[in-house]
C-alpha cells in the first residue's frame, strides 16, 4: 500500500524489473522512463504539483486535460437490471437487499412491468446499440416465468429493431433446474453464481433462511450448467468479508470446478454493517488478491488459462487506457428497475431515495439524472480530485460511497499499483492474447 500512496494528482511512478515507468493520470497513459528521466520525475514528485506540471510540459506530456469538469451528456439507456423478484430463500448475513426484500414486503415483478421495462430499454435504444438486460433480486429464479417471458420478448423486440442484445443473471443457484440451463444456453446468458468461498466459509455467510448450509445444494444444481456452457458463461462472484479471506484457495477451487471466471468484491457497505471490511481486512485482502495475481502471471506466461476475473479485467482496461470520470454506468446508460416499476441508478439503489431515477409509468427522470451525473463526477469527489488513480477508479462505487464513504482507497490504489506493475511485466503478446470474453459486472478496482 505504501508504494501506491498518493503523492501528486497528475502522475504515479512505478518501478519493475524492467526499470522505471510513469503513469499519467490524465488519459491513463503509461510510459517507460530512462534512469535519468525517472530520477527527475522522482525529484519533481517530491517537490510538488507545480514542479511535476512543469516537467510534464517539458517532456511533451502537458496540454489540456482529456477529462474536464463537464458531466456526461445524458446518454441513451443501454442496460437495465430488473429486480424481478424482491424475495429470497437465503438468509445471507450481509445482504444489501435485506434478504432480498430491500426493507419492504417480498414481491415479484408482474409481467406487465417487465414488459414495459423491456420496451424502455429496446424502444429507446440508439440504432445498432448493444443492449444488456440483467436479472437480479432477491433471487430472480423465484419469478422464473416472468424472467423467461421478458427474455423472449426482449430478444424478439431487439432483433426486430436490429439491436444486438445480451442477457445476464445473478443467482444464488439454489433454485436452478435442468430446464434453466437449457434456457440460459439458448439465449447465451452470462450467469453469475454468488458463492462466498470454500464450503465452510460459504455456509457461514450464505445459509438458507432456515439456517441450513447451502453450499452442497448449490453445487449440485450448478454442475449441469458448468458442463453445458457454450454460448452461456457461468461465473462465480465472491463477496469478500472478514470471514472468507482465503481468496487463493477459493479461486483455485472454483476454477477447478469449471467456472468460466471467478471474481472478488470486498463488502464495504451492508444495511446493518454486518460483514463490512475494515482497514486490517482490506490489507489482508490486498495480499490475497496480489497472491492470486502472481499466480495469474505465472500461469498466463505458461500459456494456461487462469480466469481470475479481476485481473483479466484490469489487464484489458489498462491496455485500453481506460479513463473515465465515473466508476460505472449507474445512473447514466445503466439503470435498475424495482419489482413495482421504480427506476434507480442501479440494482443496489432499488427502494433507496438516494438513487431514485423516475418510474416506468413516468419515464426516466432526466432532471434527476443530469443532477446525478453532475454530482457524481469524480472531479466533485474528495479526496478523489487529488488521487492519481481517479480515472481508473472513477471515485468508487456510488452506493458504497453514499452509504459508507471511502474506506477502501488504500486497497484500491494498492491493487491498481500491482496491476500496473503486472501489465508492465507481462509480454505484450500475452496481454493481447488474454481472453476478450470475461463478462464481469464490476467497477474497475474491484
Ligand atoms: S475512491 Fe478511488 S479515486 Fe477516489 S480517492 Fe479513493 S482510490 Fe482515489
Ligand atoms: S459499482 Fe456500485 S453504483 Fe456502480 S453499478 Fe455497481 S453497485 Fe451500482
Amino acid at each position: 500500500m505504501d508504494a501506491a500512496a498518493p503523492r501528486v494528482p497528475q502522475v504515479h511512478l512505478i518501478e519493475t524489473i524492467h526499470g522505471g515507468s510513469l503513469f499519467v493520470a490524465d488519459g491513463s497513459r503509461l510510459f517507460g522512463a530512462g534512469a535519468d528521466l525517472y530520477a527527475r520525475l522522482e525529484a519533481a514528485v517530491i517537490a510538488g504539483e507545480q514542479e511535476i506540471t512543469a516537467l510534464l510540459e517539458k517532456v511533451g506530456l502537458g496540454g489540456s486535460p482529456l477529462i474536464d469538469d463537464a458531466p456526461l451528456a445524458l446518454p441513451a439507456i443501454h442496460a437495465l437490471s430488473l429486480a424481478i423478484a424482491q424475495k429470497c430463500n437465503l438468509g445471507c448475513t450481509y445482504c444489501y437487499a435485506q434478504q432480498g426484500e430491500f426493507g419492504g414486503a417480498g414481491k415479484n415483478m408482474p409481467l406487465e412491468e417487465a414488459t414495459r421495462a423491456v420496451e424502455l430499454l429496446v424502444n429507446g435504444a440508439e440504432e445498432g446499440a448493444r443492449l444488456n438486460l440483467a436479472f437480479l433480486g432477491g433471487e430472480p429464479l423465484v419469478n422464473r416465468s416472468v424472467l423467461q417471458a421478458a427474455t423472449r420478448y426482449a430478444a424478439q423486440l431487439a432483433e426486430r429493431r436490429g439491436n444486438p442484445i445480451t442477457f445476464s443473471i445473478t443467482t444464488n443457484g439454489t433454485l436452478l433446474a435442468p430446464a434453466d440451463a437449457e434456457f440460459f444456453e439458448a439465449h447465451g446468458f452470462a450467469v453469475t453464481i454468488s458463492l462466498d468461498g470454500p464450503r465452510e466459509a460459504h455456509n457461514l455467510l450464505r445459509p438458507f433462511k432456515s439456517g441450513k448450509p447451502s453450499f452442497d445444494a448449490i453445487l449440485e444444481r450448478v454442475r449441469p450448467l458448468l458442463a453445458m456452457q457454450r454460448r452461456m458463461q457461468v461465473s462465480a462472484r465472491v463477496t469478500v468479508t472478514p470471514a472468507n479471506l482465503e481468496l487463493r484457495r477459493t479461486l483455485d477451487e472454483f476454477i477447478d470446478l469449471g467456472f468460466h471466471s471467478v471474481g472478488f468484491s470486498p463488502m464495504l457497505s451492508s444495511p446493518g454493517g454486518n460483514g463490512e471490511m475494515q482497514t486490517k481486512d482490506l490489507e489482508t485482502m490486498l495480499g490475497e488478491m496480489i497472491g492470486c495475481g502472481r499466480e495469474f502471471e505465472r500461469r498466463t506466461l505458461q500459456g494456461e488459462r487462469y480466469p481470475f476475473a479481476n485481473m483479466v479485467n484490469a489487464m484489458r482496461e489498462i491496455g485500453r487506457g481506460t479513463h473515465r470520470p465515473y466508476p460505472c454506468g449507474a445512473g447514466a446508460g445503466y439503470l435498475g428497475v424495482s419489482a413495482d416499476g421504480e427506476l434507480s441508478a442501479c440494482h443496489r439503489f432499488v427502494g433507496d431515495p438516494a438513487g431514485a431515477m423516475g418510474t416506468l409509468n413516468h419515464g426516466v427522470d432526466r432532471k434527476r439524472q443530469a443532477e446525478w451525473l453532475t454530482e457524481r463526477h469524480v472531479h466533485r469527489q474528495e479526496p478523489c480530485r487529488s488521487c492519481w488513480a481517479r480515472y481508473l477508479c472513477g471515485g468508487g462505487c456510488h452506493h458504497e460511497v453514499i452509504h459508507r464513504g471511502r474506506p477502501a482507497c488504500d486497497y484500491i490504489r494498492g491493487w491498481l499499483h500491482y496491476c500496473l506493475e503486472a501489465w508492465l511485466r507481462l509480454p505484450r503478446p500475452v496481454i493481447d492474447g488474454l481472453s476478450r470474453d470475461a463478462k464481469v459486472h464490476s467497477s474497475m478496482p474491484a
